[in-house]
C-alpha cells in the first residue's frame, strides 16, 4: 500500500473512531442524566410526601419549598414538573437557579410531557437549550419518572437537568481520544514507513560492507584497497612519494581443507591474518586477494629495502608451522612487492607487477620474496594469461576432451580410449594440459575442471560398445579436495556408465604427499569397480614401494622410455625390467607415446600388452570416434576371415 492510501485508510478509521466516541458520549450523558434523575426524584418522593396528592391536584405546601430550593440552587436539576397519570401538569418549578415551585392546574396534555413519555416509561431526552435567557447554549436532558402510590401510578415526575459541563467535559475527552487515535494511526504507518527505510538502509549498508570487507578475516577486500590506492596517486605528487604494493600468496591451504576439512583451512587463514597484522601492526593497509592472498600496501615506502623487511617478516610467519584445533599444519609463502614510479602508477598496474613478482618467486619453488623484475616477468606473462584463460573456460565451460585409442599390441584390437582435455584460447590459442592443468591446480580450479571431465568423459564414452573402458587422468589436487569419490560417483550415476568400464590415470607425484589420504579414496574407487592406473611410470620418484601399497591394475610406460629405443642399447633391458615388474605384480601394461613400428614390435616381442600413441592414432575428436570404432571392427573381422582361412589351408 502507498503512503497515500495508508494516510486515506486512516483519515476513514479516524472518522469512524470519532462518530463512534460521539455516540458513546450521548449514551454515556443519557445514562449519568438518568441516574441522577432517578436519585433527585427518589429525594424528592422522600421529601414531599404529597406529591401523590399534588397530581390529583392539592396545593403546595411552604415546607417543601424550602426542602426542594436548596438541592436545585447550583445544582444539576434545573427544573421539574409534576404531571398526573394522562400528562396535565399539575406543578412545574421555575427555571434557572432557583427553584421557586408554582403550582397550576392545566387541563390539557402538556408537549413536553408526551415528547418524554414518547421515549418511554423512564425516557431520557438531550437536547440543547437557552437557560433562564441566557447567551449560553445549555445541555439538558429530560428524565421521565413515574410517581406510585401504593403501587398504583398516579403521576409522573419531568426532570431536566443541566449536564452541559458533563457533555463538555466527554466531549472534550472524546476530541483528546480522537486524536490520540489519529495521531496513533497516522504515526504507525509513518513509524512503519521510517522504519522500513531504516532497515533498508541498514541492510544496505550489510551488503554494502559484505561487498567491501573479506568475512573470513575482516580485511577489506581488494577492490577497496586498489581504489584507495588510486586515490593516493589522485592526490599525491607519485614521483615524490614512492609507495609500495606486497602481495602474499598462501600455498598448501587448499590441500589442508582436503585433509582437515574446510573449517581447518578457514581456521589457517585467518590464524596468517592475525600473524600479518601483528606483523604490519598499524604500519600499512591489509586486504585479501582472494582465497588465501593478502595485498599490504605502504602508502609511504622511501626506502624500498622497508617494504622488502616487510614482505620478508611476513613470508617468513606465513611459511612456519602453525598449531591449528591441536594439528601442526604448514603453509608456504611467496611475496611480490611492487613500487610506484618504477613499475607503474596507478593500483592495477602495481597489482600486475606484484602478481608478477610472485609468480617468479614461485618459480623459484620455495617460500619466498622479491621485487618485481621486468626480464623475469617475460615468462610469468604467459602464466598470468593461461589463469585467466583456465578461469574463463572454467566458467564457461570451454574446455574439451579428445579420446587418444589404446590398441591390444598383440590382437590390434581397440581396448578403449584415454580422454584428454583441450584448451583453446583466442588469444593465446591452443594450450597443452601439461601448461594449463598445474596452474589450474594452483588458482583452485582444477576440482572443479575434473569434475567436468569425468562427466564428460562418461557421457561419450555410454554410447560406445560395451567392452570399451574410458581413462580419465586425475591430478593430485583432487584427491586433496576431499569430493573426488563423490565426483566420480556422480559422472558415473549421471550417465548411466558401468564402473568397470571407467579407468582412472594418476601419476606417481599424486603418491608424494599424504598418501595415506590418496590410497583410502583410490580403495574405495577401485572397491567401486574402477580400475587405477600409474601413469608416466619411470619419471617419478623412483621408489617402487608404493606398487605393493596401492591398489593399481595397469602401469602404463612413460614415452620417454619408448623414445630411448631408437637412441639407447640399454633401454630394450629397461623396458623388458618394467614389463617383467609390472607383469610380476598382477598388472596389464601399456606403452605410450609409440611413433613407429619398430617401437611397436620391440614392445610387442617385450611381452607388453597394450599399446598408445600417434602411429596407432593421434588423439581425436568425439566427432570421429565412430569412426575409429567401426574401422577397428572391420579390421577385426577380415582379420578373423584371413585367420579361418590360414587354418584351413593348414588342415
Ligand atoms: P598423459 O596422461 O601421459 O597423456 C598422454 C600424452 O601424450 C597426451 O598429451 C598425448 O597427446 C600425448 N601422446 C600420445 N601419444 C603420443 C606420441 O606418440 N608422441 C607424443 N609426442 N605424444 C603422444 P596431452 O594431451 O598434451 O596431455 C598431456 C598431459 O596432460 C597428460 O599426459 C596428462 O597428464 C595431462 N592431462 C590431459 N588431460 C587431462 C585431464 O583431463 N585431467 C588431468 N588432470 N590431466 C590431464
Ligand atoms: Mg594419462
Ligand atoms: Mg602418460
Amino acid at each position: 500500500m502507498t503512503g497515500l492510501g495508508l494516510l486515506g485508510l486512516c483519515a476513514v478509521i479516524a472518522a469512524f473512531g470519532y462518530l463512534l466516541m460521539t455516540m458513546a458520549t450521548r449514551n454515556l450523558l443519557e445514562a449519568e442524566a438518568r441516574i441522577d434523575a432517578s436519585r433527585w426524584s427518589a429525594y424528592l418522593k422522600a421529601n414531599l410526601k404529597d406529591l401523590p396528592e399534588i397530581t390529583e391536584g392539592a396545593a403546595l405546601g411552604s415546607t417543601p419549598r424550602m426542602t426542594i430550593d436548596p438541592t436545585m440552587t447550583g445544582g444539576h436539576v434545573i427544573s421539574f414538573k409534576v404531571y398526573d397519570a394522562r400528562g396535565f401538569l399539575k406543578l412545574q418549578s421555575n427555571e434557572g437557579t432557583s427553584a421557586n415551585l408554582i403550582g397550576r392546574h392545566i387541563t390539557q396534555v402538556d408537549p413536553g410531557f408526551a415528547g418524554a413519555l414518547a421515549e418511554g416509561s423512564s425516557g431520557t431526552l438531550l437536547s440543547e437549550t437557552r437557560i433562564g435567557g441566557q447567551e449560553q447554549v445549555n445541555f439538558v436532558a429530560s428524565s421521565l419518572m413515574p410517581i406510585e402510590s401504593n403501587g398504583i401510578r398516579v403521576g409522573w415526575l419531568l426532570v431536566n437537568l443541566d449536564q452541559t459541563e458533563r457533555q463538555q467535559l466527554f466531549t472534550r475527552i472524546t476530541a483528546q481520544v480522537s486524536a490520540a487515535i489519529c495521531i496513533l494511526l497516522l504515526a504507525a504507518p509513518i513509524f512503519g514507513f521510517w522504519y522500513r527505510t531504516r532497515s533498508k538502509a541498514e541492510m544496505q549498508r550489510t551488503i554494502d560492507d559484505m561487498s567491501k570487507r573479506d568475512y573470513l578475516t575482516g580485511f577489506a577486500k581488494k577492490s577497496v584497497l586498489l581504489e584507495k590506492i588510486d586515490g593516493h596517486f589522485r592526490t599525491t605528487d607519485a614521483s615524490s612519494e614512492r609507495c609500495a604494493l606486497i602481495l602474499c600468496e598462501l600455498s598448501g591451504a587448499a590441500a589442508i581443507a582436503g585433509t582437515h576439512g574446510q573449517h581447518t583451512e578457514e581456521l589457517v587463514i585467518r590464524a596468517a591474518a592475525a600473524r600479518i597484522s601483528d606483523i604490519v601492526a598499524g604500519r600499512a593497509t591489509i586486504a585479501t586477494a582472494g582465497h588465501a592472498s593478502f595485498l599490504v600496501y605502504l602508502d609511504k615506502a622511501s626506502d624500498p629495502m622497508m617494504a622488502l623487511s616487510l614482505a620478508k617478516d611476513i613470508t617468513l610467519a606465513l611459511s612456519a608451522e602453525t598449531l591449528i584445533e591441536g594439528r601442526k599444519v604448514s603453509c608456504r609463502c611467496h611475496s611480490g612487492i611492487a613500487l610506484s614510479g618504477s613499475d607503474g602508477n596507478t593500483a592495477n598496474q602495481l597489482m600486475r607487477c606484484a602478481e608478477l613478482a610472485v609468480l617468479s618467486v614461485r618459480e623459484q619453488g620455495e617460500p619466498g620474496y622479491g621485487f618485481y623484475d621486468p626480464e623475469q616477468a617475460k615468462n610469468s606473462n604467459r602464466r598470468i594469461a593461461i589463469k585467466r584463460a583456465v578461469a574463463e573456460a572454467t566458467e564457461q565451460r570451454r574446455f574439451r576432451l579428445d579420446f587418444q585409442p589404446v590398441y591390444n599390441i598383440r590382437t590390434g584390437e581397440l581396448n578403449g580410449f584415454e580422454a584428454l582435455i583441450r584448451l583453446h584460447d583466442e588469444e593465446l590459442g591452443q594450450v597443452s594440459p601439461a601448461e594449463f592443468i598445474p596452474i589450474a591446480e594452483e588458482i583452485g580450479l582444477i576440482n572443479q575442471i575434473g569434475a567436468w571431465a569425468l562427466d564428460e568423459a562418461c557421457r561419450v564414452a555410454v554410447q560406445w560398445p560395451a567392452h570399451l573402458m574410458v581413462a580419465v587422468n586425475l591430478s593430485p589436487s583432487q584427491f586433496m579436495s576431499g569430493t573426488l569419490v563423490s565426483d566420480v560417483r556422480r559422472a558415473l550415476e549421471n550417465n548411466q556408465y558401468p564402473s568397470y568400464r571407467l579407468e582412472v590415470e594418476i601419476t606417481e607425484g599424486t603418491l608424494m604427499n599424504d598418501s595415506e589420504v590418496v590410497l583410502r579414496q583410490l580403495r574405495i574407487l577401485r572397491d567401486m569397480g574402477i580400475a587405477v592406473a600409474l601413469d608416466d611410470f619411470g619419471t617419478g620418484y623412483s621408489s617402487l614401494g608404493y606398487l605393493w601399497k596401492f591398489p593399481f591394475s595397469k602401469l602404463k610406460i612413460d614415452r620417454s622410455f619408448i623414445n630411448a629405443l631408437d637412441e639407447s642399447a640399454s633401454a630394450k633391458g629397461i623396458l623388458r625390467s618394467i614389463v617383467k615388474l609390472g607383469h610380476g605384480l598382477g598388472l596389464t601394461v601399456t606403452a605410450e607415446g609409440i611413433e613407429n613400428s619398430r617401437q611397436l614390435s620391440t614392445l610387442r616381442d617385450l611381452g607388453c600388452d597394450l599399446a598408445q600413441g600417434y602411429l596407432l592414432d593421434r588423439p581425436a575428436r568425439v566427432a570421429d570416434l565412430a569412426a575409429i570404432i567401426l574401422r577397428n571392427f572391420a579390421n577385426g573381422l577380415s582379420r578373423r576371415v584371413r585367420e579361418q582361412d590360414s587354418k584351413k589351408t593348414a588342415a
